[in-house]
């Protein structure tokens, strides 16, 4: 039997995990986030359970070992909210769920960009309010436009398949091309400058990595086509959001779509409703009438949350069995 404390727990996770629920895990749902001044609550406990808010650096690691954790299981794809390095040298293995529904994210990437572009934002308020007006509602057509995917990996190829079906043309950036699926998909790959400077729709679905933070900065957003929409669905850090304002205040880009923003930690996933803002740059960016923000949810699908719930708990089945996890999902 393993003794799990989970952390961040919000009502959906508790649905799921209770439903797939295995004789062989003990969960001890907690509502506090994971990190070095919360670790000592995994006391008892054999695993930790956390998700991308959850901050496991050294520290978290060192007192996390002090109360006898040798697995860390993230739910969630990404894992740079772990210090893989101090976990290996502690002896922690670490598990993540690298596709869960990768059809989900794609998707919600697709509901950001059309939203955006035919205002449907916009749209729904002003008739509630039986204001019928068409007025500054106009978008484009996105057949015969191009759209840029900056990485073709799991959730990258959805997306690219997803815009070829609207018939827009797409390209596509990655250090690792798989060229037998860009003929198959009628999908070119290119420079990620040429990118950049021909696409009406620039669609994010790369790892954050010290080589791609702020990937998204005040260079790259000038070689942006005018009017074009950028979509981040990856993770926040990718984008420089200090030079984000600057180039939506210029006027250069059409719109922005995320779903992730740098700072989002301890923030997204919270009802603030009742409180002030305090985050003066996401308070900026909330002031523009063409960005559109989700609070990290585009895994939250039936399909999505099912499938978090299963892998996790098999591997922790696993690990109590003394059994190799699932193939791909240590990290
Ligand atoms: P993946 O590992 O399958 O694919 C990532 C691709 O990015 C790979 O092909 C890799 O070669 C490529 N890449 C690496 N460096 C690059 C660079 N500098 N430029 C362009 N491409 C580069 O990952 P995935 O499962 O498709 O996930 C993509 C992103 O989506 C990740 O950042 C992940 O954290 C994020 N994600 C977000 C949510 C959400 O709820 N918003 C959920 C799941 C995953």
């Amino acid at each position: 039997m393993i003794t799990l404390a989970f952390y961040d727990t919000k009502p959906y996770d508790k649905k799921y995990f209770e439903a797939a629920s295995s004789p062989e895990v003990s969960i001890r749902f907690l509502d506090c986030r994971l990190n070095a001044g919360t670790a000592s609550t995994a006391a008892e406990a054999d695993a930790v359970c956390v998700f991308v808010s959850d901050n496991v650096n050294a520290a978290c690691l060192q007192t996390l070992k002090k109360q006898g954790i040798r697995h860390i299981a993230l739910r969630c794809a990404g894992y740079n909210n772990v210090d893989l390095k101090a976990a290996r040298e502690l002896g922690i293995t670490v598990t993540r769920v690298p596709a869960y529904s990768t059809h989900a994210i794609a998707e919600h990437a697709l509901a950001l960009l059309l939203t955006l572009n035919r205002k449907i934002h916009k749209a729904y308020n002003r008739v509630r309010e039986f204001n019928f007006s068409l007025n500054g509602l106009i978008g484009f057509d996105l057949h015969g436009k191009t759209a840029g995917i900056v990485g073709t990996g799991k959730i990258g190829k959805i997306a690219a398949r997803i815009l070829r079906g609207l018939g827009m043309k797409v390209l596509a950036y990655d250090p690792v091309e798989d060229a037998a699926w860009a003929k198959e998909t009628g999908i070119e790959y290119c420079a990620f400058e040429r990118l950049l400077r021909e696409s009406d729709v620039v669609s994010m679905h790369l790892p954050l990595l010290p080589q791609t933070h702020h990937l998204f900065n005040e260079k790259t957003f000038s070689l942006m086509k005018q009017g074009a929409y950028l979509i981040n669905t990856s993770r926040g850090k990718l984008v420089d959001t200090k030079a984000l304002i600057e180039v939506l205040k210029s006027g250069k880009l059409g719109g922005v779509g995320l779903d992730v923003y740098e700072e989002e930690e301890g923030v997204f996933y919270e009802d603030l409703s009742g409180q002030v803002l305090k985050d003066d740059e996401l308070s900026r960016l909330l002031t523009f009438p063409n960005v559109l923000i989700t609070s990290h949810q585009a895994f939250l699908t039936h399909e999505g949350l099912s499938k978090i719930a299963q892998v996790t708990l098999e591997n922790l089945s696993r690990l109590s069995q003394g059994k190799e996890f699932i193939d791909a999902t240590t990290v």
